[in-house]
């Protein structure tokens, strides 16, 4: 087991902090050695794996193009089955080690209490965790299956600018690597939406009621924001690209949305080994709503004044913000 104490504190409350302080993505302007320092982090451990999921999904599952030029429910329900295993294996995995066995108890853990030990009438059935379940499954799985099914039935009918990769190959593994960069606009881009304040209250307040987020708070939300979080992969028919790197899309946010919801800072995966979570930044905006609408990859809180890299410094700097926004609308 590794040392908690040697990366981070907790505070009186026992919440936990790391040491390190969060940082954008070197590349405004990019510095090249800190370019290559960052690159692995880029890659490692997350979107290989999605990006790997959208090759297994493209070679496996996604059913031949004369059966897709039809939107019928055969083939969409078998994709929301799909999804639905898919999803239950990867954020079940998580919940099952760090919050079902607990595995390494309250280690890295930025919040010290589990959601599962608290009954709460705000939550159906007054448990965040069967809410969460049933939101992710009932509309967040729904959605997300349908979304790809708009999708591929538009490329099976060849409505948008599909290339394939024999022809355009460096361009392709170009438009692969934007698909994080995209994907962290366009959810900056409607996170800042449904925080104003007739969609917070109306939409997004359902994501926010896990104040402790655990991995099934990921695709906790309310339908109308499912439709606007996985709109992402529709991009892919508008600019030239190909379905397998807009399914790669869709699972950056179906199955990425899993890492700023871990609740962990660090998984432990041996005596001495951990891998990074990069849960901490929308952890904080878990804990203080007002900040990191994105994560960095893309600098637009730092632009706008939202960024918070965990310091007190960043701490003191969004509460005088609060401060002068709430005078301003007194
Ligand atoms: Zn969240
Ligand atoms: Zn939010």
């Amino acid at each position: 087991m590794t040392d908690e104490s040697i990366h981070g504190t907790r505070d009186a409350r026992g919440h936990y902090a790391p040491n390190r302080h969060l940082k954008i993505a070197p590349l405004y302007p990019p510095k090249l050695r800190e370019v290559w320092a960052w690159l692995p982090s880029y890659f490692l451990p997350w979107n290989i794996i999605f990006a790997a999921s959208a090759v297994v999904y493209w070679l496996w599952f996604i059913p031949p193009v004369e059966v897709m030029q039809t939107l019928a429910p055969g083939w969409i329900l078998r994709l929301y089955v799909v999804n639905a295993i898919a999803v239950a294996l990867f954020y079940g995995a998580f919940e099952a080690r760090l919050y079902m066995s607990r595995a390494q108890e309250g280690r890295f853990k930025f919040n010290p209490r589990f959601p599962g030990d608290i009954k709460s009438k705000q939550f159906w059935f007054k448990s965040q965790n069967v809410e969460n379940v049933l939101r992710t499954f009932l509309s967040g799985v729904t959605i997300w299956t349908l979304s790809a099914a708009l999708m591929l039935w538009a490329y099976a009918n060849t409505w948008g600018n599909w290339l394939s990769f024999h022809d355009a190959p460096v361009y392709l593994f170009m438009v692969a690597l934007l698909v994080s960069f995209l994907h962290q606009a366009h959810f900056y881009a409607i996170h800042r939406l449904i925080h104003l304040p007739w969609l917070y209250k109306h939409v997004h307040s359902i994501h926010h009621k896990s104040v402790n987020p655990s991995p099934w708070s990921s695709l906790a939300m309310h339908p109308a924001e499912h439709v606007l979080y996985f709109a992402s992969v529709f991009y892919h028919v508008i600019l030239p690209s190909h379905p397998m790197i807009a399914l790669y899309q869709l699972h950056k946010a179906g199955f990425g949305a899993i890492p700023g919801h871990i609740g962990f800072d660090k998984i432990e995966i041996g005596d001495d080994v951990t891998i990074d979570a990069h849960a901490y930044g929308h952890y904080l905006h878990h804990k203080y709503f007002e900040v990191n609408y994105g994560d960095g990859l893309v600098p637009f809180d730092k632009l706008f004044g939202t960024f918070h890299d965990g310091s007190p410094q960043a701490d003191a700097a969004m509460r005088e913000r609060l401060k002068t926004l709430r005078a301003a609308k007194a």
